[in-house]
């Protein structure tokens, strides 16, 4: 068996017990295979072992692989510049990484008004780390009433990248707050706004995460194996 197949299996097994344990099933989670740094092999056989979700952080990346591999769903999950939406806009199935009016502005300029709306999340800084980009969990609300008049953007839900732990449990309380922001922003019912994805969980935390309310997780290294800097 091939590693990546290994690995697969095993956060395939991990999901359903942490979904298990939230009350839900594993068919509940989205795993998107994050391949910022992998190649189109490793990244097709991820294909054919059936995941669809696929997810880059940077668009200078995911430009070329898109351009080679049309997979179903590519997800924008890094920090996206203004000057860079025109180029993936249409491209992308999500953008995990909205966190200011300007930016959810561009978009909503930059989108195809033929098409469906563009779907995106907000990302929640909710460490409040200075290192992170993200909105802060308490500003987030009156982002939110700004970005919901934008008629060609759809907000789908939240995300956040937790902080650097050694041991996963010490994010949890992040990952508890932003589920209580999710289901507080469900309740508010918004224009634009479809709260559904909550994106929270990478390699080190994702079986917390979805403890605690996640049903997208992006998960590279725990996949793919360690990444070359
Ligand atoms: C790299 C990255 C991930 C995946 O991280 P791993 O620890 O390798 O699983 C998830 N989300 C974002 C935004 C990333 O940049």
């Amino acid at each position: 068996m091939s590693y990546i197949k290994q690995n697969l299996l095993e956060i395939q097994e991990n999901i359903a017990r942490a979904a298990g344990k939230s009350g839900r099933k594993a068919e509940d989670i989205t795993l998107v295979a994050v391949t910022k740094t992998i190649a189109l092999p490793q990244i097709r056989e991820a294909y054919e072992l059936g995941l669809r979700d696929f997810g880059e952080n940077r668009v200078q990346e995911l430009l070329p692989k898109y351009e080679e591999f049309d997979v179903p769903n590519w997800h924008m999950i890094g920090h996206l510049q203004t000057n860079k939406v025109k180029a993936v806009v249409e491209k992308v199935a999500l953008i995990h990484s909205v966190d200011s009016l300007r930016l959810a502005h561009e978009i909503d300029k930059r989108a195809d008004k033929s098409k469906n709306k563009i779907d995106i999340l907000i990302e929640i800084n909710v460490a409040a780390e200075e290192s992170k980009h993200g909105i802060l969990p308490e500003k987030a609300v009156e982002l939110l009433e700004q970005i919901e008049h934008l008629p060609n953007v759809c907000i789908k839900g939240l995300m956040c990248v937790a902080p650097f732990v050694e041991d996963s449990e010490e994010n949890r309380i992040y990952f508890e707050k932003m589920y209580k922001l999710f289901v507080d922003i469900q309740g508010r019912r918004l224009h634009n706004t479809d709260m559904r994805i909550l994106s929270m969980g990478m390699t080190g935390d994702y079986q917390v995460a979805i403890e605690e309310g996640a049903n997208l997780i992006r998960v590279g290294t725990g996949l793919f194996g360690n990444r070359e800097k």
